[in-house]
């Protein structure tokens, strides 16, 4: 039976997994978290509109049965000997593959304008959007303290 690792419980490692579910492969998904966020809601908490909670799903429960779900960090990968290396809770672990899906998320893009990588603040997990939250907090609360000098 060919061995399927997928890396990464985004949107893109659940939809792979959820269909290669249904082919003869046995199915791996790794992921740091036992949780998938729900990425294209995440400005809804930076704005205080919905709470964390409602944020992120159980893999557990998005992942059909037959896909073994595997709590762990990617820490390396060897094409040659065709295996992943995983940091786990109960040590490292290694991953033999046939197939290896790569789905461990994107990167902002700050397309070299001077200032913005250190003033802009990017969206992309849920503690992101807490520190988005945390700093519209902060403004709002100095802008209360103190209007004229925070306009
Ligand atoms: C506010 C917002 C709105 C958006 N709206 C849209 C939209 O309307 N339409 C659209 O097409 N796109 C939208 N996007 C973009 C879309 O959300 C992303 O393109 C998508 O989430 C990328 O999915 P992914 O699976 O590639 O990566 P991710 O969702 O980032 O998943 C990567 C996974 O890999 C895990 N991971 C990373 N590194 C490791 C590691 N070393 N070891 C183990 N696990 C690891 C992460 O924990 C994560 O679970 C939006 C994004 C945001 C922030």
């Amino acid at each position: 039976m060919p061995r399927i690792v997928i890396l990464g419980g985004g949107y893109a490692g659940v939809s792979v997994a959820v269909r290669m579910a249904r082919s003869a492969a046995k199915v791996t998904l790794v992921n740091k978290h036992l949780y998938h966020h729900l990425t294209t809601l995440l400005h809804q908490p930076a704005v205080g509109r919905r709470g964390y909670t409602d944020m992120s799903v159980p893999l557990r429960d998005v992942l059909p049965d037959s896909v073994d779900l595997q709590r762990g960090w990617v820490t390396s990968i060897d094409r040659e000997r065709k295996s992943v290396s995983i940091r786990t809770r109960r040590g490292p672990v290694a991953l033999p593959y046939d197939i290896l899906v790569i789905a461990l998320g994107w990167e902002p893009q700050f397309y070299n304008i001077p200032g913005l990588s250190e003033h802009a603040l990017t969206l992309q997990n849920l503690n992101s959007s807490r520190l988005t939250k945390d700093r519209i907090d902060e403004a709002l609360i100095a802008f209360d303290e103190n209007p004229a000098e925070t306009c």
